[in-house]
């Protein structure tokens, strides 16, 4: 089963999480190989499963209400990645896939060969008011000397040293079974009250205290990650620091798939194309079919479906609520 894992290292300001999808992972993986598209070549299922991992990680780590859309696009045969992670970590994700992915083909080979890649962090919050924009913060896919990056981790990284202003260390492997992510996070000092409560640490000892656990993250292997459970990574990596262990996302509250997609939003979607865009489709095809990218849903608007969409709520008969 999925589940995410959350612990203070004591006494220090430092942080970190495990994530570990197996079932929540899978159902993707398995809804995409029964789509029309079929399954992900591998490089970019072991991609996804990492930006799947992530994303858990980031959501639980700021616990945003609202959605955490991360995504990578550029200019490589993969065109887009999403991975989308609500507050009560449900999650989503979709790769749109435009050329032949060779096997062993690096986050450069695949969407960063003419250095038009990014990696986009976007918070939609649940309750966005009208005309309120999403927060969206975007890096480039290569580094401060212009060399592309080889990892999403390592893009993850640069974001949250850019926009959080925070030190992150990510580990992060997927295949087709597991997706899997380590964080360990240097936590903000906010003001004198904070630092007392960290004793009499200078800030060189804490960015020492930082550097070493963020070396013991930074020795854990893919394998490791992807083989091992949560209890026995955690006792390798750390077993000489005093971890602060918190109740896990497990069971009832554990990570797991789910599409937010509905017939609404869908409606809305044609409703955005425009009447006689709408029309021309209908005209060519008998209805307008939609397959949800996420889930693998089908959706058909017949004419009669599609007028609706377009008949201004003043002109529609009422609804059989209304009369009553
Ligand atoms: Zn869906």
């Amino acid at each position: 089963m999925s589940e995410l894992h959350k612990f203070l290292f004591e006494g220090l300001p430092v942080r970190g999480m495990v994530v570990r999808l197996t079932d929540a992972w899978t159902e993707i993986l398995r809804r995409r190989a029964q789509s029309s598209t079929g399954a992900y070549a591998p490089p970019v299922q072991a991609l996804l499963g990492e930006m799947v991992a992530a994303g858990a990680l980031m959501q639980s780590n700021i616990k945003f209400h609202g959605a955490l859309i991360l995504q990578v696009y550029g200019d490589g045969p993969v065109k887009l990645a999403v991975a989308e992670v609500q507050s009560d970590l449900s999650l989503r994700a979709t790769a749109t896939v435009q050329g032949p992915v060779a096997d062993g083909a690096n986050l450069s080979a695949m969407l960063n060969i003419k250095g038009q890649g990014r990696c986009a962090v976007t918070l939609d919050p649940k309750d966005r008011l009208p005309g309120q924009q999403p927060y969206q913060g975007v890096v480039p896919l290569t580094d401060g000397q212009d060399q592309p990056l080889q990892s999403l981790a390592q893009a993850l990284q640069l974001y949250m040293r850019q926009s959080e202003q925070l030190e992150t260390t990510l580990v992060l492997a997927a295949d087709d079974k597991v997706a899997a992510g380590l964080l360990i996070q240097r936590l903000p000092i906010e003001g004198a009250g904070n630092l007392e409560a960290q004793g009499e640490q200078s800030v060189e000892e804490q960015q020492e205290h930082y550097n070493r656990i963020a070396m013991l993250a930074s020795s854990l292997k893919r394998e490791e990650l992807l083989t091992l459970d949560v209890e026995t990574i955690l006792r390798r990596l750390f077993w000489e620091e005093k971890l602060q262990r918190f109740m896990p996302h497990a069971g009832e509250t554990a990570p797991r798939f789910a599409c937010t997609c509905s017939r609404e939003r869908v409606g809305r979607m044609i409703q955005g194309l425009g009447e006689t865009e709408a029309r021309e489709i209908l005209a060519e095809r008998g209805a307008i079919l939609v397959d949800c990218e996420f889930c693998g849903a089908h959706y058909r608007f017949d004419t009669i479906d599609t007028t609706q969409l377009f008949t201004t709520a003043g002109d529609r008969p009422p609804s059989s609520s209304a009369i009553q």
